[in-house]
């Protein structure tokens, strides 16, 4: 008899971060650590600099993974 093992179905493991989940707000997709700022007034005026440099439409977030603060594609 022998086991049908269907899918790759695996229980989360508890207390590691979630690769792709949580933490994701802290990566950019190449897997480099986006650029951190310790102060929401820092991520705010880079904000400002990259939207009139380069046209960029970043808003600033509060990271939960690292507690500082990164710029991200708005999206609504
Ligand atoms: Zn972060």
């Amino acid at each position: 008899m022998a086991k049908a093992r269907r899918g790759r179905k695996r229980p989360p493991p508890t207390g590691d971060p979630d690769p792709g989940g949580s933490a994701r707000e802290h990566w950019r997709a190449d897997g480099q650590p986006k650029t951190r700022f310790d102060h929401q007034d820092d991520a705010n005026r880079s904000s400002l600099r990259l939207r009139l440099e380069e046209g960029a439409d970043l808003d600033p977030y509060r990271c939960s993974f690292c507690g500082g603060w990164h710029l991200g594609n708005r999206q609504e």
